[in-house]
């Protein structure tokens, strides 16, 4: 998960600031030493922690800071608004050209760093939004980039114009556009070819690309777990190509974190989205606020409200308001909850968001295999038994674990648990002016 290690060592020095009743001048200074020592060893650039610590030093040694009543909560809260300065401070949109003119996205990057996924994943998001996206292939260099994009493409709806990989990159972005003007499609999206290194070859087709072209967005995708080369990568392309923002991808399995806390600062560029994973769902809108509370370990509910709210559709929401007022909770409900859960990015993603729940998580073993465990004891259920639990006697239970592998203790487990989520039902179906209230087995 992002940012793992660092959360940990800031909640560390954060609790240690908080036990302490007053503070001195030296107790800032030490605490300020930790969280110097836990952004260096989270990759951060080395110049932007100066800064960072710098500026919160010279505010959290004030007078009214150390002489307030919680001067504990008053310093971690220097680090959270600096924290947040440091990667933007606002949400920043990808700017579009107004009504239906066409806006032209270039998206540039390194090969591998994830640029043909996060095309689709972009081109996806539009289309849920109404507008008209087209996909442009343009690397040639890559003939299974073409196919990838292709590939996704369908996956997320969005049609994809491609001219093989015998023609010149600029003659393809701007038949794309003229594509694009006879189809009705408003945003146009470049995926351009990587290089596994910066090279001049690349930057001269960019630019090339970009004076052909009216090209509105220039955007960079660059890998989390590269640290501090994607930090200089993005440098290099602003300086020779120019860029109007980035996409960080590979959030999910970067636990340190140093590129989105330097990028901005080292380019003076916002970001605009974070990759958090493979599937085309998993592109973000970067908050630096939400993602400081995440880093801080006090959790990010807006975006758990926002993720629930595009998982869950109406339809859904009233099938299971209908089921509260009966009191109804069977397996097929359980199998529902848990492909619910993974939509919006499982169990410990889920957790992380929740204020102070994502520290105390780190100890626990919570894996989202669970759920695949729990889903293969379901599957190894007749019909019958996923609709009536009651139906699950010993033999039964016996026959299940074996079919999917786990002693009887888990099915038995399970059994519980959805008898104790339809007990809830009960009780709650009251509120519903359902017939609950009553106590009792299945
Ligand atoms: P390109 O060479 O820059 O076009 O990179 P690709 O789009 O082909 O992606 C390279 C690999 O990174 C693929 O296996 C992607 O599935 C993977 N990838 C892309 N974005 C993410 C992300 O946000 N998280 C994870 N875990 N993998 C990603």
């Amino acid at each position: 998960m992002a940012f793992e290690s660092l959360s940990e060592k800031l909640q560390g020095v954060f609790k240690n600031l908080r036990s302490k009743g007053r503070l001195t001048e030296d107790d800032v200074k030490t605490a300020m030493r930790e969280v110097k020592r836990a952004l260096l060893e989270a990759d951060v650039n080395f110049k932007v922690v100066k800064t960072f610590i710098k500026s919160v030093q010279e505010r959290a040694v004030g007078q009214d800071v150390l002489n307030g009543l919680n001067p504990g909560q008053m310093v971690i809260k220097i680090v959270k608004e600096e924290m947040e300065a440091l990667m933007g401070s606002t949400m920043t949109e990808i700017q579009l050209r107004p009504g239906n003119e066409i806006t032209i996205i270039l998206m540039a990057g390194l090969q591998g760093a994830g640029k043909t996924t996060t095309c689709a994943k972009l081109a996806g998001q539009y289309k849920k939004k109404g507008k008209r996206p087209l996909l442009v292939a343009c690397d040639v260099y890559r003939p299974a980039a073409i196919k990838q994009l292709q590939v996704n493409g369908e996956k997320v709806g969005v049609p994809v114009f491609t001219m093989g990989d015998k023609q010149n990159p600029v003659d393809i972005a701007k038949a794309s556009v003229e594509h694009a003007q006879k189809n009705g499609n408003n945003i146009v999206i470049l995926d351009t070819a990587g290089r596994l290194h910066i090279d001049e070859n690349m930057m001269t087709e960019l630019i090339e690309i970009k004076e052909n072209v009216d090209v509105f967005q220039s955007i960079l995708v660059v890998d989390a777990m590269t640290g501090q080369d994607a930090v200089n990568v993005a440098k290099e392309f602003n300086e020779k190509v120019g860029v109007d923002g980035i996409i960080i991808t590979k959030m999910d399995g970067d636990t340190r974190g140093g590129a989105a806390l330097s990028i901005r600062s080292v380019t003076g560029k916002p970001i605009l989205y974070v990759g958090m994973g493979e599937k085309l769902e998993d592109l973000q809108q970067f908050y630096p606020d939400r993602m400081t509370s995440r880093i801080l370990g006090m959790g990010d509910v807006l975006s758990l409200i926002e993720k629930a709210e595009q998982t869950i559709n109406e339809e859904d929401a009233l099938r299971m308001t209908e089921k509260m007022k009966k009191a109804e909770f069977d397996f097929n409900d359980f199998l529902d909850q848990m492909d619910q859960m993974k939509k919006m990015g499982g169990l410990s993603n889920l957790l992380s968001m929740i204020p102070g729940v994502g520290n105390k998580m780190q100890g626990l073993d919570i894996d989202d295999s669970m759920m695949d465990k729990t889903a293969a004891i379901i599957y190894s259920m007749t019909k019958e038994e996923r609709a009536n639990p009651k139906i699950i006697n010993a033999s039964r239970k016996r026959r299940i674990a074996a079919g999917a592998g786990v002693p009887i203790a888990e099915v038995n487990r399970l059994c519980k648990q959805v008898q104790n989520q339809k007990q809830m039902m009960k009780q709650m179906s009251g509120m519903f002016g359902g017939k609950g209230g009553k106590r009792g087995g299945f």
